[in-house]
């Protein structure tokens, strides 16, 4: 088999929650031989548990029932699959795992918890090259970790693209054209060798990678809904799927919080240009969403993506009044806690800023140095409990009424900032935590019932 239409499918949580999922995805590989490389999450719920295994509070009993938990739902999967090796090699894995976890328990480190939260993918991946087999399909397993080199962020691993390309080259492009290959997502290897991850819901990101470094013609992302649609279906039962839309359109709705993918997903598919196709592993046959550079229709509302547990922090000073480089020093403080700041809008003496709170630790870290060095330059004052809402499309800077038709709709809903211009693609604005999906579901209604 030559490589010369090469997709890279991937395959998340609820795909691969149990042996049905995972025999449907099966299929899908089986019925496209473009279907290469296979990147797989952990079996739904797994990593949720494993996240609970790696913190520092969690005793000895604990420990043994989350193990038990993940063990159960990888041994309903194997009990199909009659493999005494495959099911040894799992159990090998938990012992190891509980190993990992005891450790853990003694001696908390950030670098164990990054390895505790490999294993849900370690295993899927193990299972989902069997259940290939199984299909007739000759898959078989790589450890994702020879390619995706990192650096030590753990929790955050930021790859190094050019050793991935060089190790995907060498040592997966010469299998692809043999076999079926199944490997992890979120997860990589630092140059100490320590297991590390990209974040959670990184196997979006990692397949992206993937496609990249093999010149991919296609990445296909198989997931629990039929494409990308105008808002997340869970908000509103009017959400429909999305027939095609373009990268920066995408982009734009993964960075401001539409789950479905993971916000750096587009980036190196955008850099290659390398279509991405989103669709339900469940339904395959109903299509999906297909994501590329260029589209034919460009309506101004394509969208609309929430975000939760925004903090927004106001910083105000009177010698901000004409005065120049009080914004540097702010944003110097910023840089130095390595805080990322979302949205921002001014006024002559203030700045409104908003953090997003990937992995929950916003609130502390606020809460401590940083506001403190804030508090040295200027009044600071900051909230909790906000969501933030984009409304993206097509030309929303340049298109008379947006605001009109957006904020018309949410009378009675308090807004909290505004952000736009700065984006053709989107208006993004903050609203209060328990008036985010009446916001969400009242514009939807506004905005896209024809
Ligand atoms: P996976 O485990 O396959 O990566 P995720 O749970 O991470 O799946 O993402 C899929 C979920 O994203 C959907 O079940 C849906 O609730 C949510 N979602 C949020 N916004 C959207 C949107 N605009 N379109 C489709 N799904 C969305
Ligand atoms: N298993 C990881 C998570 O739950 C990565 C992913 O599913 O994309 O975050
Ligand atoms: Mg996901």
């Amino acid at each position: 088999m030559s490589l010369n239409q090469l997709t890279v499918a991937k395959f998340g949580g609820t795909s691969v929650a149990d042996y049905a999922a995972m025999l449907r995805c099966a299929d899908i590989i089986k019925n496209d031989p473009t279907n290469r490389l296979v990147v797989v999450s952990a079996s739904s719920g797994v990593t949720n548990l494993l996240v609970r295994l790696s913190q520092a509070e969690v005793d000895a009993s604990e420990q043994q029932a989350i193990i038990t938990q993940i063990s159960d739902i990888q041994h309903n999967i194997l009990a199909h699959l009659n493999d005494e090796l495959l099911t040894h090699e799992i159990h090998q894995l938990l012992v190891e795992l509980a190993d990992v976890a005891r450790q853990q328990g003694q001696d908390y480190s950030v670098k164990v918890a990054d390895t505790i939260l490999s294993f849900g993918e370690q295993m899927s991946s193990r299972i989902f090259a069997k259940v290939l087999q199984q299909v007739g399909v000759e898959g078989a397993y790589f450890d994702v970790r020879q390619v995706m080199k990192t650096n030590s962020l753990f929790g955050q691993a930021v790859v190094d693209l050019e050793q991935l390309k060089l190790h995907a080259q060498q040592f997966l492009a010469p299998k692809l054209t043999e076999q079926v290959i199944v490997t992890q997502g979120f997860i990589g290897q630092d140059a100490q060798g320590d297991t590390t991850t990209l974040g959670r819901g990184g196997s979006d990101y990692s397949a992206a990678l993937l496609a990249e470094a093999l010149s991919a013609h296609h990445l296909a992302i198989w997931t629990d809904v039929v494409g990308i649609f105008t808002t997340d279906p869970r908000i509103t039962d009017q959400a429909r799927s999305i027939k095609e839309i373009s990268f920066g359109e995408a982009a734009e709705m993964a960075t401001f919080g539409a789950k479905i993918l993971h916000p750096a997903t587009l980036i190196p598919a955008m850099r290659q240009n390398i279509p991405v196709f989103v669709g339900s592993s469940k339904e395959p046959e109903k299509g999906g969403t297909l994501i590329q550079q260029s589209v034919e229709s460009k309506p101004t509302y394509r969208s609309i993506a929430l975000r939760r547990e925004q903090t927004l922090v106001t910083v105000k000073s009177p010698a901000m009044l004409h005065a120049s480089g009080f914004l540097a020093k702010v944003f110097a403080v910023l840089a130095k806690h390595e805080l990322s700041v979302d949205l921002i809008t001014t006024s002559e003496i203030s700045v409104a800023m908003t953090f997003d709170n990937p992995t929950g630790s916003m609130q502390a870290l606020l809460n401590s140095n940083v506001l403190e060095e804030l508090e040295q330059l200027c009044e600071v004052s900051v909230e909790h409990g906000l969501s933030l809402i984009a409304v993206v499309g097509n030309n929303i800077h340049r298109t008379n009424g947006v605001g009109t038709s957006i904020f018309d709709t949410l009378q009675g809903i308090n807004v909290r900032m505004i952000c736009q211009g700065a984006s053709e693609h989107n208006l993004c604005f903050l609203v209060e935590e328990q008036q985010a999906n009446e916001a969400v579901e009242k514009l939807h209604r506004n905005l896209f019932a024809h």
